[in-house]
C-alpha cells in the first residue's frame, strides 16, 4: 500500500445497512480508524466515491442483476474483500425470499398492486462469495463491534484475521448462561459460529444461528442433545431456514 494510508470501501447491496450503523458505532475507536486509514466510500457517512481502494467491506447479499456487475467490479479493484455480517456472508434473512414463487412475493411486498410490477428486477439471494472470492468474513446480524475491529486491525497489521470456529455454547458458557435446553427450549448454539458472547441468550431467548454454522459442525452432539430433552431435529431443521436457507440450498444441490 506504499506508505500512504491504506484506502478503505464500503459498500452494501440488498440488506438493511445495520452492519454499517454498527461500524458508525465504534465512536470511541473511530478518531483512531482515521489516523489509520482513509475512508473513500461509505455510503451510510459520506457523499464522497471513489474508484481507488484497498480494502473493501461488502455488506448485503446478491439479489438483483445490476448488483453482480457492482460486485465484480469491486472484487476487481480491491486487494482485499471482506463480506459484512450475515447477509453478505451466507445470504442471511433475505434468502427467505427463495422460498416463495416470485409471484406469491411480489403479492406479500406490493399486495393489490403486484400487477403493476409485471417484471422485478430481481433474482434468487445469494451470499457474495457465489459470485466472487472473499478473503475473510465477519459474521453477525448485526456483526459484532469488536470482530469488526479485530479484523480491520489485523489487516491494517498485515496479518489474517482471526474469525472464530468454535460455538456459541462456549461463548454462552463463558457468560454463566444457564442452558434453554433446560427450559425446554431449543438452541442453534451448538453448531453455530460464536464470536458474539452467545448475547441473545445472555438477553433471555436463544441462538437463532444468525453467524452461521462452524467449520465441522458436531450435528451428531446437537441431535443427541435435542433427544435427551425431548426435543426433534425437525424443529432445529426449520430454525435453520431463518439464516441458514442459502446455505441449506446449496447443500442440497451437493455444490457446497
Ligand atoms: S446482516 Fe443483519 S444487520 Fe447486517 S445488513 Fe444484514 S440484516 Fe442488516
Ligand atoms: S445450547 Fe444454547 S443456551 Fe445452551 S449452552 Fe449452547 S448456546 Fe447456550
Ligand atoms: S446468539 Fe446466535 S443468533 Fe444471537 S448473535 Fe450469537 S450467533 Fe447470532
Amino acid at each position: 500500500m506504499n506508505g500512504e494510508k491504506p484506502k478503505v470501501a464500503f459498500f452494501s447491496f440488498t440488506c438493511c445497512e445495520g452492519c454499517q450503523l454498527a461500524v458508525l458505532s465504534c465512536e470511541k475507536e473511530l478518531p483512531d480508524i482515521l489516523s489509520l486509514v482513509n475512508i473513500v466510500n461509505f455510503r451510510e457517512a459520506m457523499t464522497g466515491k471513489s474508484d481507488d481502494y484497498d480494502i473493501a467491506f461488502v455488506e448485503g447479499s446478491i439479489s438483483r442483476k445490476e448488483e453482480i456487475k457492482k460486485l465484480k467490479k469491486i472484487r476487481k479493484k480491491a486487494k482485499v474483500v471482506v463480506a459484512l455480517g450475515a447477509c453478505s456472508s451466507t445470504g442471511g434473512l433475505n434468502c427467505l425470499k427463495n422460498r416463495f414463487p416470485m409471484e406469491e412475493v411480489k403479492k406479500i411486498v406490493y399486495g393489490k398492486g403486484a400487477s403493476r410490477y409485471p417484471i422485478l428486477d430481481t433474482i434468487p439471494v445469494m451470499p457474495i462469495d457465489s459470485i466472487v472470492k472473499v478473503d475473510y468474513y465477519i459474521h453477525g446480524c448485526p456483526i459484532p463491534k469488536k470482530e469488526f475491529l479485530s479484523v480491520l486491525t489485523s489487516l491494517l497489521l498485515g496479518k489474517s484475521p482471526e474469525i472464530p470456529n468454535h460455538p456459541v455454547c462456549v461463548d454462552c458458557k463463558l457468560a454463566g448462561n444457564i442452558c434453554v435446553f433446560e427450559k425446554g427450549m431449543r438452541c442453534l448454539g451448538p453448531i453455530t459460529r460464536a464470536g458474539c458472547d452467545a448475547v441473545c441468550v445472555t438477553y433471555g431467548t436463544y441462538c437463532w444461528g444468525c453467524r452461521g454454522p462452524v467449520d465441522n459442525p458436531n450435528t451428531q452432539a446437537h441431535a443427541e442433545t435435542l433427544k435427551r430433552y425431548g426435543l426433534t431435529v425437525d424443529g432445529v431443521m426449520k430454525m435453520l431456514d431463518l439464516y441458514g436457507r442459502c446455505r441449506k440450498a446449496r447443500t442440497q444441490k451437493g455444490n457446497r
